[in-house]
């Protein structure tokens, strides 16, 4: 027998149009580069969606279906295109802008964006990839500069297109199961693929994501949105907030941590996402430049690599501001499991504890978790037992854009995320490497992730990175790269070596060390194991 209840689509269209009725007086503010603070309302932000719609449908051309693309930084433009776009039917594709321009070239040919809408500052990078762009039409310059000048063509200005148009629209009634976003994985693994959300996944990603075991955001927040729109929608902050009615803070390329404080300050922000490497340089601005009044930040929510537990701690103990784990994927939309202290674990020592909120967590309601071993068999919840990853769930990949890529999914329609884990009696699960990066040293598994969360606890280290060389040996070896907070006060090998040892057997650490003035970095924001495999142990591989 069927339910009798209505058929109510969950689109991006009912979140604006909750966001603008229930709290129309709540704010989106942008800090862009030139110093300049624009401030603008959820009502302004769905009248502005109107006029955007309108252009798209009659000045540019857009059909349902179509895909536009947005190169563009955090702000309440890109804001007004997640919305505008996929409210009429077409696909809000976020390009990222710190791909390489080959991958950036890839993903808007793959996608067929038919219009780009580009900041005036990413113009110039632009600019050397337009010749290669095979299908768009037009691009739409955002944020523009009086002085203004490019060689893409044709162009349009964003804010005069908009000028133009009636903010009458109506929005067309959509199948929740279109799509309504892309997104192309950061390209760690091999090309970018395309990741394609629906409107149903996306309301459903942040209503969980919204709730207090996960993000924790309600109207009494003002969020600043670190993750930048580019990477997986800004982890669903932008539909989070007009659900919530919490404040949204854009920071642009304000992304240095003297800049991100500031904003912090200024805005009494008590709710943000990041990396951990932007709340690594956040914590150490902080202890450098004390600032005169405690922030506002109640809690951040970090994932897309492991957070030291040691930076978990030393944020709490040194400024009172909680440090919540999360993990996710772009092929996950992102969010999948977080962690936080329950009730039960109340009574364990401080210790314990710190080891529960650095793992990774419980997955969100609509997500379920699975590790299953090389053979297939689903192994036990038991906190030791490691296997491969899976995930299923209303906001989980079921097929990549134009891509058949079966070796990602199981027979019994599983996603393999290529993470391997362990999950704990009480569902927490623990990321213990990348498939590829696990070290097999001598026949024995070593985990890089342990290693560097462990390295990253000592006084000295910033960052710590370890892969995987060839041993003659024992096949393979880890060899760590550390970075030091101050050069002049390095630790030697043997004091790291010493350090290690009171959490690792011997076999399990690294005997080779690097010592670099910074790890390199993805587009994302991760460690690039890939770039220091090819400097450190590509050679001898091959
Ligand atoms: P890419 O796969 O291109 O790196 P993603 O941003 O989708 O791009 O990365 C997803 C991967 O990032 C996960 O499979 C996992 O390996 C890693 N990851 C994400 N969050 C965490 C976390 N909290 N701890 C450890 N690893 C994480």
């Amino acid at each position: 027998m069927q339910g009798l209840m209505m058929q109510y689509p969950l689109t991006t269209n009912t979140i604006l149009e909750y966001g603008n009725r229930v709290f129309h007086h709540k704010r989106i503010i942008t800090h862009l580069p030139d110093g300049t603070r624009r401030v603008c309302t959820f009502g302004d932000l769905y009248r502005r969606c109107k006029q955007l719609a309108n252009a798209l449908r009659h000045t540019l051309g857009v059909q349902p279906g179509d895909v536009v693309g947005t190169f563009a930084w955090n702000h309440g433009p890109h804001v007004e295109l997640y919305y505008g776009i996929s409210g009429i039917g077409a696909v809000c594709h976020t390009i990222n802008v710190r791909l390489s321009p080959q991958q950036i070239e890839y993903s808007i040919n793959h996608s067929e964006d038919k219009v780009i809408f580009v900041d005036a500052t990413l113009v110039p990078l632009l600019e050397k990839i337009a010749p290669l762009a095979e299908t768009v039409r037009h691009y739409v310059i955002l944020n523009a500069p009086a002085d203004f000048t490019t060689t893409l063509e044709p162009i349009l200005h964003y804010e005069e297109l908009l000028a133009e148009q009636p903010d009458e629209f109506e929005w067309p009634e959509l199948d929740e199961n279109t799509a309504c976003g892309m997104c192309y994985t950061s390209g760690t693994t091999g090309l970018p693929k395309g990741v394609l959300y629906s409107h149903r996944s996306t309301y459903l990603h942040a209503m969980a994501i919204m709730s207090p075991n996960a993000g924790n955001l309600s109207s009494r927040d003002t969020a600043l949105l670190i993750v930048p729109q580019f990477h997986v929608m800004a982890w669903g902050y932008p539909y989070v907030c007009l659900l919530a009615g919490a404040n949204m803070v854009l920071p642009s390329s304000n992304l240095q941590p003297a800049a991100l404080i500031r904003i912090l300050q200024e805005e009494q922000v008590t709710r943000a996402n990041g990396v951990p490497t932007i709340w690594l340089g956040i914590y150490e601005e902080l202890k450098n430049n004390p600032p005169a009044e405690p922030l506002a930040l109640e809690e951040y929510v970090v994932g897309g690599s492991a957070l030291p537990a040691s930076l978990i701690e030393a944020f709490e103990r040194d400024f009172g501001i909680r440090g919540v784990h999360a993990w996710g994927m772009t092929e996950t939309s992102p969010l999948g499991t977080l962690s936080r202290l329950q009730p039960r674990h109340e009574s364990l020592p401080p210790k314990d504890q710190l080891a529960v909120r650095a793992k990774q967590g419980i997955p969100f309601p609509g997500v379920e978790i699975r590790i299953v071993s090389d053979e297939g068999t689903v192994l036990p919840w038991d906190g030791k037992t490691m296997g491969e990853l899976q995930v299923r769930g209303a906001w989980t990949i079921s097929a990549y854009f134009k891509t058949a890529n079966q070796e990602s999914f199981t027979d019994d329609g599983w996603f393999r995320t290529g993470d391997v884990s362990t999950i704990d009696e009480a569902g927490y699960m623990e990321i213990k490497d990348r498939t590829k990066d696990l070290i097999k040293s001598g026949g024995e598994w070593i985990s890089s992730v342990a290693l560097e969360s462990a390295l990253m606890a000592h006084p000295r280290v910033k960052e710590a990175a370890v892969i995987a060389i060839p041993d003659q040996k024992w096949i393979e070896r880890p060899l760590a790269a550390v970075v030091f907070h101050d050069r002049r006060q390095a630790a030697t090998k043997e004091e790291l070596m010493d350090f290690l040892a009171r959490d690792f057997v011997s076999y399990q650490i690294p005997h080779d060390y690097v010592f670099l003035d910074e790890v390199p970095k993805t587009s994302v924001g991760k460690f690039n194991k890939k770039e220091l495999r090819r400097r450190y142990a590509e050679e001898e591989l091959i």
